[in-house]
């Protein structure tokens, strides 16, 4: 038997104005697909070939422009027509690549791959948690996995769960029923932290659920900054048949739904100005500020100075202060053949201000690669990391690249919403800052008007599943 494993991942947030180009993703082909995802052993022990045709990841960013995502689809397709006898095809995608004129990426891709292979094979699906599944896709798919952490810390489980069911169906020659149920609601992302109830009781249930013929229970968030009819929460259920299938499905997404009124944050929240006092006035402990509306890892821009403008405006030099990961393509260009120490300008929306250049630096990409140059420009006595491209610094080794040691900060400004879960043992307090720009947490103001109605929260009505 012969299974081809192929990714395309990518999630699109609607609201930005950076579009990736091919350089924006961190690609492998043939056997280096396995640096990326560690399935083969699964396929291996089961005495079923593999066939690792083509990866691509990038850091989330805007709507995906066509000609881009089209280049990716054919390196798939063409590996998917050379084997087009192959038994299983895994699939590993983020769930919410919205693609300049089709749409969802996702549904695409699934649709053009059986229309070369046919019905015959059998398709594992890997999706992230923000998942803005179509429900055209789900009849495609014979299994669906999706991550069960946010903060993600179960990709390589996910993508394996995804792998070990398809070969047990392979090997044991039963094909398995998907069954999805899409939630009405559109929760925000970084009020869903699987570690805090109610989702940890949620998620543990979906494990405890997953014998006797069900196989895979999955509650998958969503991702707000899409403006598509598919963009809402939804549960999907991988059985052994439709009965047990739709059961669970509709059982879990009544439970989903019963618990939305207790997402909340769990960190505390301000304004720019009223987060960066509270940060100065903290003593002790390292203290990280999330500028959530400016949040690459979920696909803005990341070039905002808000926070850095108002720590100058508060004149915070006395604290040990790194602001990280500003994409300013201009400042590492400038700088280059610079000197530690040299002076340069420094370009903020209310004028220029004076900086000293400390380092230079390498950033780490979103699929760990190393993609590109930081410099670090000391402004009023802040270290503040530019990049060359839009980055993500979500754990200390990112800090490392860029010549930082992160243990020496009290203070820790990051594109984030959430604090990724890497950078926790780091963090005395965390301040969410509601901060303005394309990935802002405000359901009400993105202005969303494709999305199905009604939708909690921004309806109020009674719902109940059926499928
Ligand atoms: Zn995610």
């Amino acid at each position: 038997m012969k299974v081809i494993v192929a990714s395309f991942q990518y999630e699109a947030c609607g609201m930005s104005s950076t579009f990736p180009g091919t350089g924006d993703f961190e690609c492998a082909e043939g056997r280096d697909v396995y640096r990326k995802l560690d399935v083969e052993d699964v396929f291996r022990e089961n005495g079923i070939e593999t066939v690792p045709v083509f990866y691509a990841n990038a850091l989330p960013g805007g709507i995906c422009p066509l000609a881009i995502y089209e280049s990716f689809a054919e390196k798939i397709l063409s590996g998917v027509r050379e084997h087009a006898d192959a038994d299983g095809i895994l699939l590993v995608c983020h769930g919410s690549s919205e693609i300049e004129k089709i749409g969802s990426g996702e549904l695409d891709l699934v649709s053009k791959i059986r229309s070369v292979v046919g019905d015959r094979p059998l398709i594992s699906v890997a999706f992230d948690l923000h998942a803005n599944i179509h429900p055209r896709l789900i009849p495609m798919v014979d299994i669906v996995c999706g991550y069960k952490t946010a903060p993600h810390t179960d990709q390589r489980e996910t993508h394996r769960a995804a792998a070990k069911i398809l070969a047990d169906a392979l090997c044991g020659g039963h094909r398995p029923v998907v069954r999805m149920v899409k939630v009405p609601m559109l929760p925000a992302g970084d009020t869903m932290l699987t570690a805090e109830e109610p989702l940890r009781s949620l998620i543990a249930k979906t494990r405890a659920a997953e014998q006797n013929g069900i196989f895979r229970v999955n509650l998958f968030f969503s991702h707000m900054w899409v403006d598509a009819p598919n963009t809402c929460a939804s549960v999907t259920v991988t059985a052994a048949d439709a009965r047990l299938a739709d059961a669970a499905a509709t059982d879990f997404a009544n439970r989903f739904w019963q618990a939305r009124k207790q997402f909340r944050f769990r960190v505390e929240t301000g304004s720019v100005s009223e987060c960066v006092r509270a940060a100065l006035a903290r003593t002790g402990g390292r203290v990280f500020l999330t500028d959530s509306g400016d949040n690459t890892t979920a696909g803005a821009e990341g070039d905002r100075t808000d926070i850095l403008q108002e720590l100058l405006r508060v004149g915070a030099g006395r604290k040990k202060i790194c602001v990280s990961g500003i994409t300013s393509p201009e400042i590492v260009e400038g700088t280059r053949g610079l000197r530690a120490g040299e002076e340069i300008e420094v370009p903020l929306p209310a004028g220029a201000v004076k900086g000293k250049i400390v380092r230079r630096g390498k950033i780490l990409g979103w699929a760990k690669d190393v993609i590109g140059e930081s410099v670090t420009v000391d402004v009023g006595g802040i270290d503040v990391i530019f990049t060359e491209k839009r980055s993500a610094f979500i754990a200390k080794e990112n800090f490392e690249l860029a010549g930082e040691d992160l243990e020496t900060y009290e203070i820790v400004a990051v594109k984030q919403g959430y604090l990724f879960s890497e950078l926790a043992p780091y963090c005395d307090k965390q301040y969410f800052v509601m901060s303005d720009g394309s990935s802002c947490v405000d359901i009400r103001r993105l202005g969303l008007k494709r999305i199905p109605r009604p939708l909690w929260p921004l309806d109020d009505f009674e719902w109940q599943a059926k499928i």
